[in-house]
């Protein structure tokens, strides 16, 4: 009387490789996914090229390693030669600085968008079904039965993925989850569930000609920070900026948001920075199926503790389990989680 083996809420990250691990284990797999896409809090748009949600990784992150050489997804190094700028006000000129050295970052080619769109291809086809919002998981004299607006589905064991602050806030529960477990859900820090991020492309790396590193931290305009977000082969230059939370910009329409940031980014760079080929932004925080109101209270100024030690039990009698990256007891929030 089961539908499959497993249900997956959500076709993240977590969500895909949790399904290519159980198919590899011969079990039938179903991911129900919110959005009209695969990725989640991944998303790379103009061709794969250019990163709105996570961008890099680094080398005490061992797990995304595996999985992109198993992928064939290959690494480069974030763009740091050359000097970084500090605008400290509107009354003074940008200054240029040697930045400190920090832990190598790496990026992916063609994106953070090659790790979902690789794993949703090694799936069955129809393993993924978008458009789909779980709404209600329900334990039935030993089944699993998990609600959609368009349907429901029966399945041994379900699999949540979605970040559990959203998933207290989104999704009931019969019978009703413990309230410590609830509690710990509610506690949970959806990360960068504020984040903001704009992406300017140009035709060429221009500030790299200008011995510049792209790193620029900023207190006059929207974004605080830009760093050189340029693919590797360079092709085509790009910087990508960090809207704050407190950013007055962010409660600017897009097109005055739009003429901030490129403002700021001429004032920083020089004139070639005015006409970008493209502009695109995402607020992260505006994304219904990321985040939710309570997110907007805490600002996440650092990073959390996650895999809260009641999130590492399966609930509704050992047959729902957590999975989202925000229950890894090792690199949670990250990726790597
Ligand atoms: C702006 C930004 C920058 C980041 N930078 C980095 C970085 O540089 N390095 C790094 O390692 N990490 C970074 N991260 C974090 C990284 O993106 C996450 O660790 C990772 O993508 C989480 O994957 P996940 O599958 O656990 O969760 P998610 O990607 O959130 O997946 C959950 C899925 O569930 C779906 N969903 C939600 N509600 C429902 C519902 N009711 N029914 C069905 N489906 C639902 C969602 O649409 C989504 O697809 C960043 C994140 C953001 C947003």
């Amino acid at each position: 009387m089961f539908d499959y083996d497993v249900v997956i809420v959500g076709a993240g990250l977590s969500g895909l490789l949790a399904a290519k691990r159980l198919m590899q284990a011969s079990l039938s797999v179903k991911i129900l996914e919110a959005r009209g896409r695969i990725g989640g809090r991944i998303l790379s748009v103009h061709e794969g090229d250019f990163d709105l949600g996570p961008t890099w990784f680094w080398d005490n992150q061992p797990y995304i390693r595996r999985l992109m050489d198993e992928l064939e997804v290959e690494a480069y190094e974030q763009y740091e030669t050359g000097l970084g700028i500090f605008d400290r006000g509107a009354e003074m000129l940008p200054q240029r600085f040697a930045p400190p050295e920090m832990p190598i970052s790496y990026r992916m080619v063609g994106g953070m968008q090659q790790l979902v769109d690789k794993l949703a291809a090694g799936l069955l086809t129809d393993t993924v079904l978008s458009n789909t919002a779980v709404s209600t998981i329900t334990l039935n004299n030993n089944t699993i039965i998990v609600e959609t607006p368009s349907g429901h589905y029966r399945a041994q064991q379900v699999i949540v993925t979605l970040p559990p602050r959203l998933t207290a806030a989104t999704v009931q529960f019969s019978p009703e989850l413990p309230t410590n477990v609830t509690a710990a859900m509610q506690e949970t820090q959806t990360w960068m569930g504020q984040a903001m991020k704009a992406v300017l492309v140009y035709k060429r790396p221009f500030w790299r000609e200008a011995g510049l590193s792209g790193l620029a931290v900023s207190y006059v305009g929207p974004v605080q920070q830009f760093h050189d977000a340029t693919p590797a082969d360079a092709h085509i230059g790009a910087l990508f900026g960090w809207l704050g939370n407190q950013s007055a910009g962010r409660s600017l329409s897009l097109a005055q948001r739009q003429e901030a940031v490129i403002k700021q980014a001429t004032r920083l760079f020089g004139s070639e920075a005015q006409a970008p080929l493209h502009y695109a932004e995402l607020n992260w925080a505006a994304e219904p199926f990321t985040t939710n109101g309570r997110s907007l209270l805490s600002p996440e100024a650092e990073h959390p503790q996650y895999g809260h030690l009641l999130l590492q039990q399966p609930q509704m009698a050992g047959r729902l389990h957590w999975a989202s990256t925000e229950v890894s007891t090792v690199n949670g929030g990250y990726l790597d989680g």
